[in-house]
């Protein structure tokens, strides 16, 4: 008989043990007598985990008395090798493999050839089968998989009847993997440690065989009419259609849901007797295996572009739709993402979210920076991720040194709690610093101010003893609603933060929607090319007055008595910031007549994060009260380089001598002006990042709350006249590697760098 057609037939007498009333031993010894005889094998066995051993239960061709006698443990012999990797072993000669273990009980030194595949249950192997052979032979794949089907049937045949419980497979999963470390790029410092949880959860396969061919297969094509859907949604939205990375993983997606061949895979595995969803698994594990043996990087991040489209499928067939913020964390959690959206990150419970780590992500991305704003730790850039991670994994994220520790042992347990112990010291460190001023030891006094854009973020100003918030992204609100906040909405967040900043100040950035930060009910941008570049910030809001007026009077009416401080992001010409200024103008004439109380004093700020802007900032400087630049745009802006792209992550420099050029010059132009100026991109929140801005004469910052602390720390140890000149030399003369002759001079200077 066709191994095909055998996995077909035992399948159906399968359904005939399960049905029969027979107890479970006694159906697995039907069960291994049926698969002996439809493969034409002269041995068949089934081995299942109990107290942590694999014990032999039932057999067709080894002595019965090795049954419950025979036991390896994980990993011992080629069956606890076959459950430990969880992969399936092809032998001609069983004996010459390292890993065999002769066991004389069971009469198998006739035997030459084994093809054994794991019995999985939840991601765990709970259990072998296995055939042997006495003449030495491969097998082909396609027995391979007949085994591999049949498994899968066994799996629910063996939970159904009791045999190996879900505390047995956890443990199972507990112990059959490794501990291992995988390298990735800092994207928010921390130190953290707790389970895996994956986003998208992979969906739990309940029934794997079926009693109904037709009905399966109608759901599997109704799953991939949805898919093919979703696909299509995806490509025209904003967020996607900006080319690049984004754009070469959906046309991928696309060829594979629309991939006639793929769909036919699965119906043949439902023709077995499987269900959709177990179908759709067994031809996801043939890619997987496919994908480990291949070398092509390229070839491997097509295959694992299908492999997430399966799982994709796997959701939509299941109904298992929810992400894991959706379905509550259990404790403790690492995140797992290929990437997540700012919203997407926002959902998750904060108390529970212990660190993040992603597949792709940038520094200057903004979900980084809600991470960032949250104070989780996030680790970018691991590739692979989900090959070497299960779900309920233990992991250590040590952003710090770009590192995510898997499964660890003892001593890397130790390792980190050294570390965070050593991290806790210096947190205390700077908790003493948090009522003293931020003042060099040469007395200059630097103004240390924080960023924020949630209403929980404002405790971090008493916690941290920041000079006021120099940057609150309004935006965010936007981001975590599922519709438009209403102007009570707005009003009520606003007035909160200033209650809470009291007598620090408070700059209110007008919403910076549109980029990277999108949101369902507000259209405008979807056909962008180039969202950064595109119909975004102050552009969308001058498009849309209603939005940008409603705001203006939020503003207005929370700040009624003291000043309020405004802010517009992206203004590329003075226009714009005139045009919006005179906006937030004729919506506080109009409260003014209707009598409502207004602010003392409104002041008004241009953030500096287009280059052109900085041409023209004799004409702009007049109109403003304040200037604050954005170095993360700014940077993308000067470099060319998309701030969200992972492959341009650590490219370029934030103490290249072009950016720092740039600042100083907008320095030099806000201080002959008499206007304020402000650094509130993430540069700022590094201490060395820090050190040159001040060295060029910056002396206000806006930074994440974590980098509070060591930025005190840094001015309070250092002479800054000493490193303004250095700076001055070193940004005069061409070609200067600022980077190391900054760390140099700070480190020969005793200046605390964290
Ligand atoms: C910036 O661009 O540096 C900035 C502070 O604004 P955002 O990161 O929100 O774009
Ligand atoms: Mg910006």
């Amino acid at each position: 008989m066709p191994p095909a057609n055998a996995a077909r037939e035992i399948l159906r007498r399968l359904h005939e043990v399960m049905a029969s009333r027979t107890g479970a031993e006694a159906k697995l010894g039907q069960v291994v007598r049926i698969i002996a005889q439809a493969l034409s094998s002269e041995v068949a066995s089934i081995y299942l985990l109990r107290d942590g051993m694999l014990e032999l239960y039932a057999t067709q061709g080894l002595s019965q008395a090795a049954v419950h006698v025979t036991r390896l443990a994980m990993g011992q012999g080629l069956i606890g090798v076959i459950a430990a990797t969880r992969e399936p072993l092809n032998l001609a000669e069983a004996r010459e493999h390292p890993d065999f273990a002769y066991r004389p009980e069971t009469g198998e030194e006739l035997y030459h050839s084994l093809a054994g595949v794991p019995i999985v249950r939840r991601e765990a192997a709970i259990g072998v089968l296995a055939v042997q052979h006495r003449e030495p032979r491969d097998y082909d794949d396609v027995e391979i998989e007949a085994l591999q089907t049949v498994a899968m049937a066994l799996s629910e045949l063996i939970h159904g009847a009791g045999m190996v419980d879900d505390a047995e497979a956890a443990r199972a999963r507990a112990t059959n993997t490794l501990p291992g470390r995988l390298q990735g790029l800092r994207l928010v410092d921390g130190l953290a440690r707790g389970v895996a949880v994956f986003h998208q959860p992979r969906v739990i396969i309940e029934h794997t065989m079926a009693d109904d061919v037709e009905a399966e297969r109608n759901r599997v094509q109704t799953g991939f009419l949805r898919l093919r859907q979703q696909i299509d949604a995806m490509m025209g939205t904003a967020e996607f259609s900006a080319g690049g990375d984004h754009q070469e993983v959906l046309e991928t997606y696309k060829m594979f849901a629309y991939d006639e061949g793929w769909l036919r895979r699965i119906n043949e595995a439902i023709d077995t007797g499987l269900t959709a969803e177990a179908a759709i698994d067994r031809v996801q594990a043939r890619t997987r295996a496919r994908m480990r043996s291949i070398e092509d990087p390229y070839l491997r991040e097509r295959l694992a572009d299908l492999d997430d489209l399966a799982n994709r499928l796997l959701r939509i067939v299941s109904g298992q739709l929810g992400t894991a913020a959706q379905m509550g964390l259990p404790g403790d959690t690492i995140l797992l993402a290929r990437n997540l959206g700012p919203a997407e990150l926002l959902e998750y419970d904060r108390r529970f979210l212990k660190g993040v780590v992603l597949e792709e992500g940038s520094l200057t991305a903004h979900v980084t920076i809600v991470a960032r704003a949250m104070g989780v730790p996030m680790l970018g850039r691991v590739p692979e991720l989900f090959g070497q991670v299960s779900e309920g994994d233990e992991l250590i994220v040590d952003a710090g040194n770009g590192m995510l520790l898997l499964r660890p042992q003892a001593a890397m347990i130790k390792g980190y709690t050294e570390m965070s112990e050593a991290r806790a010291r210096r947190a205390e460190s700077f908790a003493r610093l948090r009522d003293l001023p931020a003042v060099s030891r040469d007395g200059r006094r630097i103004e240390v101010m924080m960023n924020a854009g949630l209403a929980d973020d404002t405790q971090a100003l008493d916690q941290t003893g920041a000079d006021g918030i120099g940057l609150f992204r309004t935006e965010f609100q936007f981001l975590v609603s599922a519709t438009l906040p209403r102007r009570e909405r707005q009003q009520a967040l606003y007035k909160h933060v200033l209650d809470a900043a009291g007598d620090r100040p408070v700059v209110f950035r007008t919403v910076d929607i549109g980029g990277d930060k999108t949101v369902p009910y507000l259209s405008g941008g979807e056909d962008d090319e180039n969202p950064a570049m595109g119909w975004r910030a102050l552009r969308l809001a001058l498009g849309r007055t209603g939005l940008m007026k409603v705001q203006a009077r939020a503003l207005l009416q929370a700040a009624a008595g003291r000043t309020l401080n405004v802010m517009f992001p992206m203004v590329s010409e003075p226009w714009e910031f005139a045009e919006a200024k005179a906006l937030v103008e004729a919506q506080r004439a109009l409260l003014a007549r209707q009598g409502h109380p207004l602010p003392s004093r409104v002041a008004y700020g241009a953030m500096i994060e287009v280059p052109a802007l900085i041409e023209v900032l004799d004409h702009l400087l007049p109109m403003t009260d304040f200037v604050s630049v954005g170095t993360n745009d700014l940077t993308q802006f000067l470099f060319a380089a998309d701030r969200a792209n992972p492959r341009l992550a650590d490219r370029y420099d934030w103490l290249s001598p072009a950016i720092l050029r740039v600042l100083r010059r907008i320095v030099r132009a806000a201080g002959a002006a008499g206007k304020p100026v402000t650094v509130c991109g993430e540069m700022g929140g590094r201490p060395l990042e820090a050190l040159a801005l001040l060295a060029i004469g910056i002396d206000r910052l806006s930074i994440t709350p974590a980098g509070i602390g060591p930025v005190k720390a840094m001015v309070r140890s250092t002479d800054l006249a000493v490193i303004t000149e250095a700076m001055q030399g070193w940004l005069d003369a061409p070609g200067s590697d600022v980077r190391a002759c900054l760390s140099a001079l700070a480190s020969e200077q005793g200046i605390d760098l964290g």
